[in-house]
């Protein structure tokens, strides 16, 4: 795990895109500085009676586009150069599916499995209120990411809307549907994934009905991830969380491995197959792999022993760059975070859209828009990476979203 951390890994796959984006210099160099980060101090009363004081951020990436987007994570490895790689990938994500939006990410760092329900409420209203001064509809809004989801929203928008004293559903999204959540969102990322993951397979001539597919990461992203790819006829072989994987050659039973999973809080002690460690799951011989977890899990290692003939990166960041260079050299392609789990933010959009013009749609409204968005931006990744010859997807999808984020700078120009 020495190559780099995510931020080197997010400004070494910017460098690499740059001989192949139609983008000023000077654009390139300020867009290698996110425009600001705060970090925010967050004393708690523990259940017991005690003080923990827990650290958060936010980071703004950009903002040429439109106001920034990104979610916010609550995990015990979140750091502030994680927070700001996050911000940036969310930057270009927004550009490549071309959403009127820039990139930003928030992070706390806290061990959840650590607290109670009531203590991850004080912790989500406190961080709100330290990045409310730098959050709204029109500025930055945020949603949910690794161990937040909803209900945390909810408290978000809670707070936010108690200190303005009217009710803003707009100021995040990935919220309930009683509060203005639309449908489709918390299926969107997984949805997403199975979308691109049938556009690869087509694009590659090879048969999707029946490829064995192996998920890193049973979470929101890789349950609902593989839930859809096995509807669509994918036969999902393994899966794995932070408790444990399970493998089984004939295709796991994904909806019965989610009842269990939220029973017991974990994938391990699923009995619908044997049990299978990370570093396993990441080598197995499968069409497609999947993670779908947290950055930094394909190293040089990795790449050098991995099986599977295609990687659909559904977490942000999994592959670092060294690891890349090897996917390269073996010939094995790799659909990039910043497309493969676009439907999260895509959604996210038509839930801001659908707040500001108080105004819903139904689910097949949003999932024919998300088809629509997602598959634009894969014909135009494929497009670039055919016409320019890039050495890999993902420097296609950088050069596509380096150069609309470009043009918008260029034309606002340098303030002042
Ligand atoms: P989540 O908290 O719902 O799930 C994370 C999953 O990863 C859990 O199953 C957890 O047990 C597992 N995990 C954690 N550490 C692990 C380890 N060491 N080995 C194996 N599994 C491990 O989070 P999520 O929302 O599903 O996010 C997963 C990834 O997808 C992240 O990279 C996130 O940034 C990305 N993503 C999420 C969204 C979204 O809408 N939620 C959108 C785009 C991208």
């Amino acid at each position: 795990m020495s190559e780099g951390d995510p931020l080197s890994n997010m400004l070494a796959q910017m460098e690499n895109a740059r001989p192949y984006a139609d983008i000023d210099g000077g654009v390139f160099e300020r867009l290698k500085h996110p425009e600001r980060t705060l970090k925010v101090t967050l004393p708690i009363r523990r259940d017991d009676g005690s003080i923990t004081v827990y650290e958060g951020f936010r980071c703004q990436f950009d903002s040429a586009r439109g106001p920034y987007k990104g979610g916010i994570r609550f995990h015990p490895t979140v750091t502030q150069r994680e927070v700001e790689a996050l911000a940036g990938w969310m930057t270009w994500k927004t550009a490549l599916v071309d959403l009127p939006y820039g990139g930003a990410k928030g992070g706390v760092v806290i061990d959840p499995r650590d607290c109670s329900d009531r203590e991850i409420e004080a912790v989500t209203r406190r961080y709100t209120e330290g990045i409310r001064r730098m959050i709204g509809p029109e500025i930055d809004v945020p949603a949910p990411d690794i161990n937040t989801d909803s209900q945390t929203m909810a408290w978000m928008m809670d707070t936010y809307s108690m200190y303005a004293g009217y009710v803003i559903p707009d100021v995040v999204t990935g919220k309930p549907l009683s509060i203005g959540g639309t449908q489709g969102r918390v299926e969107a990322t997984g949805r997403g994934v199975a979308i691109t993951a049938e556009s690869a397979f087509e694009y590659l001539g090879r048969e999707f009905d029946g490829a064995d597919v192996a998920v890193q990461g049973f979470g929101n992203v890789g349950s609902v991830g593989s839930r859809l790819l096995a509807e669509r006829g994918a036969n999902v072989v393994a899966t794995s969380d932070v408790t444990g994987g399970v493998y089984n050659p004939n295709g796991l039973d994904v909806p019965a491995l989610e009842r269990h999973v939220e029973r017991s809080e974990g994938v391990a002690g699923f009995d619908g197959g044997d049990p299978i460690d990370n570093d396993e799951l990441l080598r197995m011989d499968v069409d497609a792999l999947v993670p779908a977890a947290l950055e930094n899990v394909i190293t040089v290692d990795v790449a050098e022993e991995l099986q599977a003939d295609l990687v659909l990166e559904a977490a942000n960041g999994p592959t670092t760059v060294a690891a890349d260079e090897i996917l390269i050299e073996r010939d094995v392609p790799v659909v990039p975070d910043i497309l493969t789990n676009a439907g999260g933010v895509i959604v996210s959009y038509l839930e801001w859209v659908q707040n500001s013009q108080q105004y819903s749609w139904t689910l097949e409204e949003v999932n024919t828009d998300l088809r629509r968005r997602l598959n634009a931006a894969f014909e135009d990744t494929v497009e670039v990476y055919a016409e320019r010859e890039t050495p890999d997807l993902r420097t296609a999808a950088y050069a596509v979203a380096l150069e609309k984020v470009g043009a918008a700078h260029e034309v606002r120009g340098l303030f002042p």
